[in-house]
């Protein structure tokens, strides 16, 4: 399906740079080429250095021209690049030259949507170019183009011609009554269906891990006051951003540092200490730590190896400990250790430091990038993205073939089984994409950036 209208816009950020580059996608790209570069018949992917003149043969600048041929560039349509030296006034001029010769400017994302209307990617891929962009975190990024090159498509692709075997099979029980489904091969239907709901429930699971690691992993110090949280948070953090304080309960708000740890993005807060108090701000301080355990991935228990360990601490915060990983940190360990382990809560591991020492940071640094690299078995599974859309979708798949499950388990009518399958099938179709549907593909490009 091409497209009627030819696009340009700047691919690169406006402002000063080295260089620039305006993206053409269009039929009019040969005739651009001929009118612009005098040249009528570019060589496809060569690239050339050429002036680029004016409609009124004014020239605009030196620059590199490369022609991409019909069906051989990223829209699938006939393509240019045209790059500049990378100065405002310069890309103006060329933009509203190209406006002068019929080109218009490109909406959000029109390159892409072009793309995938052209059968170049699909939405999956489509939708992984704006992923790519917005990546804030090396595994993010790392998915995001692993989706590009179809992490996700294959395994839906995968999942369809399953679901159609499996349609097929039910299609011939009703042409032909002497294969329809019986006691005995009851059990063999469901050992096809079983594999493809556990595929359906891993996908969406996936989509929680990546909802984590856009959102990034969140890690919370705490402890009871003055066991060294304040000194570990700017150790890690490598600044002095936490004030450290001899006088125990002076920290009574929380402070956050974005990091990196292993590629992945990682919010650090530091909290107040937590012990029972009649001080109405450290009271707060001490209920917005409670809080904050709450919602964090991971917890650094800290705890003062030179004292008896605080069991009245632990009876504040057990209720909030659920899911969260706890590292222990015994802190402190360049002084006399006398604290027991018996009481500890359930944990992950326990670490020894002293704040005082160059490795404290180091130490943590290591265990958090295991754990991190663990805490959903990412590395074992296929790194596959698959975003909010994609989740919903792939739920409403999973109720339709859960329902063909329990139809195929009630040796129901294989008509309705077929309808099941049907509407299960429909909408991991919608995932993939269908060009049809306009508005949804409206809603989807329009969050892209220009030029994409
Ligand atoms: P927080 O209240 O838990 O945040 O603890 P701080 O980081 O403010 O530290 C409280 C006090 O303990 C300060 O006087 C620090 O210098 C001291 N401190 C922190 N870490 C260590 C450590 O590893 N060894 C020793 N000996 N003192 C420490």
């Amino acid at each position: 399906m091409l497209q009627q209208d030819t696009i340009i816009s700047l691919a690169t950020n406006a402002g000063e740079s080295a260089l620039g580059i305006i993206r053409i996608s269009g039929a009019l790209c040969k005739t651009l080429s001929r009118d612009i570069f005098d040249t009528p018949c570019p060589t496809p992917r060569q690239t050339t250095l050429k002036t680029y003149r004016s409609v009124d043969g004014k020239i605009i600048d030196q620059v590199i021209f490369v022609y991409y041929d019909l069906g051989k560039s990223f829209t699938g349509e006939e393509t240019i690049e045209i790059t500049f030296h990378g100065n405002d006034i310069i890309a103006e001029k060329i933009l509203g030259d190209l406006i002068c010769r019929k080109c218009r400017f490109a909406e959000p994302g029109e390159y892409t949507k072009r793309a995938f209307l052209n059968g170049k990617i699909d939405l999956t891929q489509a939708e992984s170019v704006a992923e790519i962009i917005a990546a804030k975190s090396e595994k993010e990024l790392e998915l995001a183009q692993h989706q590009l090159r179809g992490g996700l498509s294959k395994t839906l692709c995968n999942l369809q011609s399953d679901l159609i075997n499996l349609q097929c099979r039910f299609e011939a029980s009703i042409d032909f009554p002497e294969d329809e489904i019986k006691e005995n091969n009851i059990a063999e239907i469901i050992d096809i269906i079983a594999p493809i709901i556990f595929k359906f429930k891993e996908l969406i699971e996936f989509s929680k891990i990546n909802s984590v690691i856009s959102k990034g992993f969140s890690i919370a110090l705490i402890g009871p006051p003055n066991v060294g949280k304040s000194s570990i948070f700017n150790n890690l953090v490598h600044e002095k951003r936490a004030i450290v304080n001899e006088q125990p309960g002076t920290t009574r708000d929380y402070i956050t540092k974005e990091l990196s740890v292993g590629g992945f993005r990682v919010e650090l807060i530091d909290t107040a200490g937590i012990r029972n108090t009649d001080d109405i701000l450290e009271s707060e301080g001490v209920q917005s730590s409670i809080n904050l355990i709450d919602s964090a991935n991971i917890i650094l228990l800290v705890l003062d190896c030179s004292l008896p360990y605080p069991t009245d601490f632990y009876e504040k915060i057990k209720n909030t400990i659920k899911k969260q990983i706890v590292i222990i940190i015994e802190n402190k360990h360049d002084l006399n250790s006398v604290i027991e382990r018996n009481n500890y809560p359930p944990h992950h591991s326990v670490l020894k430091t002293s704040s005082k020492n160059s490795n404290c940071s180091d130490t943590i640094h290591t265990e958090l990038k295991s754990v991190l690299a663990n805490y959903f078995k990412v590395e074992e599974s296929p790194s596959i993205l698959v975003n909010k859309r994609q989740s919903i979708l792939l739920g409403v798949s999973l109720t339709h073939i859960e329902e063909v499950k329990s139809l195929v388990e009630l040796s129901s009518n294989e008509e309705i089984i077929l309808q099941e399958l049907q509407l299960c099938l429909d909408s991991l179709n919608l995932i993939i994409g269908s060009k049809d549907n306009e508005d949804m593909l409206d809603e989807l490009f329009k969050n892209f950036c220009i030029g994409k």
